[in-house]
């Protein structure tokens, strides 16, 4: 296994607010990552690169060990399921609620099998057998507030910040799944042979997020 260490990061709202955290615990890339279309960046450090790619491919990179670490959003890890990861440390970001939600005030489903438009199946296919509901789940990749509007769906599962997107579509959240914040999954096999340059970065990036965590607590 290489010494090098590479480390997966999701693309998107989420790649802003690790940036920040990665400089604090001593990596920065070497060229701006949102000016560039190249995927692979060298950093600071001669032996960590960074890979930025679609939030729903970093377990799947780091499983599979071409990466050794990853930033991913729980509500992705918990879509993808947690075989061959560990998730040693919770970066406290992008936080939000996977919910379930459903137009305000309808009645409800009049038939036995309630029908659940939503990207994340597993978690949704879960959730519904959990609570002792038939839920025929179907699979969207986009825009999962449109189906109840346009009788695609009952309910939908999705991920709710401020509830703004719901609102303005006429829906309201019911249900909370998950809490969902940003955590780093390390692959298992590397954590074993890397563990002497795995463990100290967990250790500047767990400094890196209790600061950031104190700085961020009001003063009374
Ligand atoms: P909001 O209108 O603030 O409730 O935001 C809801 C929409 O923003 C969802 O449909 C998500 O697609 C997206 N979103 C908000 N927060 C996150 C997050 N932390 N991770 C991923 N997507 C998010």
């Amino acid at each position: 296994m290489s010494k090098q260490l590479i480390l997966a990061l999701s693309k998107g709202r989420i790649l802003d607010e690790t940036l920040p955290l990665l400089a604090d615990a001593g990596i920065t890339p070497i060229e701006d990552l949102g000016k560039s279309r190249k995927l692979l960046f060298d950093t600071n450090l001669p032996d960590v690169k960074l890979v930025v790619i679609r939030a729903t491919d970093v377990p799947t990179y780091v499983q599979l060990g071409a990466a050794d670490m990853g930033v991913a959003g729980k509500d992705v890890l918990l879509e993808h399921g947690a075989e061959g990861l560990y998730e040693p440390l919770d970066l406290n970001i992008a936080q939000c609620k996977l919910m379930t939600a459903g137009m305000v005030g309808a009645a409800p489903a009049a038939h036995a099998r309630r029908r659940v438009a939503t990207k994340f199946v597993n978690v949704a296919r879960r959730y519904y057998a959990e609570q002792g509901i038939q839920a025929e789940v179907i699979k969207l990749y986009g825009a999962m507030e449109l189906a109840p509007l346009m009788n695609l769906a009952d309910e939908i599962v999705d991920i709710v910040d401020t509830g703004n997107t719901l609102r303005a579509n006429g829906m309201e959240p019911r249900e909370l799944i998950d809490m969902i914040s940003t955590r780093l999954v390390v692959n298992k096999a590397a954590m074993t042979m890397k563990h002497d340059r795995i463990k100290p970065l967990i250790e500047r990036l767990s400094e890196a997020v209790a600061k950031r965590r104190a700085s961020a607590t009001p003063v009374n």
